[in-house]
């Protein structure tokens, strides 16, 4: 007999896995999104000023060193090539980032080669510190105080809203420090812009019969979900329980839109790593797709904030006291049938989307074998909490 799943949230992780199960199995897809769009914090639509495809929720670059993802995402849109160089400001002058030769030789004023570069950091390094336990710790271990208060410091600041020893090291352990002058800002192999946004190979993940996409229709504790075989939930956990163990932290991300004649700042991203200038970072848009021609230019500066009730959350904070929390919630989890709980908001992790994407395709596996065995499906997309 068919079966009836309902997916909670049409970003990436539930459209993927709204493609998978309806093209895998004999079931109806119901998914449901609060907001009037699909795509989540991916959205993109065209500014209708200026016509240039704009990231919505702030920059998203497509970007992973495994294949099967690459081709996945590629079976439904075209990508086309794509560097991602983000130049930083700081006191006024404007430096490479991330890291590397060409930065160091900026803020020292000298010309290093990649050897007296390392040698250097090494002599910059703190040492004491054997085993970073924060962020900060991270930073002072392996570039020093110099480039961490350049760089760092001031920018994790606005963008946590706490001291950078009060965050996980990993948080910096996903920028790379390098000693020659490649400032790509990633360094995975596959990196490229979907022609037509992200919105657009959503669309195509959803686009099948057997997919119901329902927006503007939010999920709450009232919710009719009788009927339904599987509930499958990517909103942030904390939601789904009513708070009942407390809130989740998240930092927000307000966007100032604004507009001016050719092009503003010359590439995509700047950032300001001050602590005096307010915003973290400048997007315009346009230069996500060098291959369209626009006359004008609509730019975002970018503020981040503490979650309120009413804002989208966007970073998971995971300080020590979020994650008792969560592990209160994940407990939870683990007693009730007939739900599973995945993606970035659902699991309460920094996850880029070729993470998600992932995750998404190996949780829709694990349930499909799962029903066909007659297991109960995984609660979780993920192990660790
Ligand atoms: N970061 C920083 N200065 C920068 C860029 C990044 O201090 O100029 C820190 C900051 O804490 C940020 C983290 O490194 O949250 C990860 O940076 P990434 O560029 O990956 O941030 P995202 O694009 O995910 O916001």
């Amino acid at each position: 007999m068919q079966k009836k799943y309902l997916i909670i949230g049409a970003g990436f992780s539930g459209s993927v896995l709204a493609h998978q199960l309806a093209t895998q199995l004999d079931c109806q897809v119901d998914i449901w999104d609060e907001r009037d769009h699909i795509g989540g914090n991916c959205h993109t639509s065209r500014d209708e000023k200026t016509g240039i495809m704009v990231h919505r929720y702030g920059p998203h670059i497509f970007n992973t060193d495994k294949k099967e993802i690459w081709d996945f995402v590629n079976r439904f849109v075209e990508f086309r090539p794509y560097v991602h160089r983000v130049k930083a400001m700081h006191k006024g002058n404007v430096y490479s980032l991330p890291v590397n030769l060409h930065t160091i030789n900026q803020l020292f004023g000298k010309t290093y080669t990649p050897e007296t570069a390392k040698a250097l950091l090494d002599s910059l390094a703190d040492k004491t510190i054997a085993e970073p336990q924060n962020f900060e710790e991270q930073a002072l271990r392996f570039i020093g105080k110099e480039l961490y208060e350049a760089f760092f410091y001031g920018y994790t600041k606005k963008q946590w809203g706490c001291e950078p020893s009060e965050l996980p090291a990993s948080i910096l352990k996903r920028i790379p420090v390098r000693f020659n002058y490649d400032d790509n800002y990633h360094n995975n192999l596959y990196t490229g812009i979907p022609v037509e946004g992200y919105t657009a190979l959503m669309e195509k993940l959803l686009q099948h019969p057997h997919i119901s996409v329902s927006l503007q229709t939010k999920f709450d504790s009232s919710s009719n979900m009788a009927g339904y075989d599987h509930v499958f939930y990517t909103g942030p956990i904390d939601a789904y329980f009513n708070y009942q163990h407390g809130r989740l932290g998240y930092r927000t991300v307000q966007f100032e839109t604004h507009y001016a004649e050719g092009d503003y700042q010359g590439l995509t991203q700047m950032n300001f790593c001050d602590e005096d200038i307010p915003y973290t970072r400048i997007t315009e848009h346009k230069h996500f797709a060098n291959w369209e021609e626009h006359k004008d230019t609509i730019y975002f500066k970018e503020f981040s904030k503490e979650t309120g009730e009413h804002d989208i959350p966007y970073y998971p904070k995971r300080l020590e006291a979020d994650k008792q929390i969560l592990l209160k919630y994940r407990d939870e989890a683990h007693l009730k049938e007939g739900i599973s709980f995945l993606g970035r908001l659902a699991t309460y992790r920094y996850m880029d989307m070729h993470h998600v994407i992932g995750e998404a395709l190996d949780f829709a596996q694990k349930f499909i074998i799962s029903t066909a065995s007659g297991q109960k499906p995984p609660v979780f997309a993920n192990q660790e909490a």
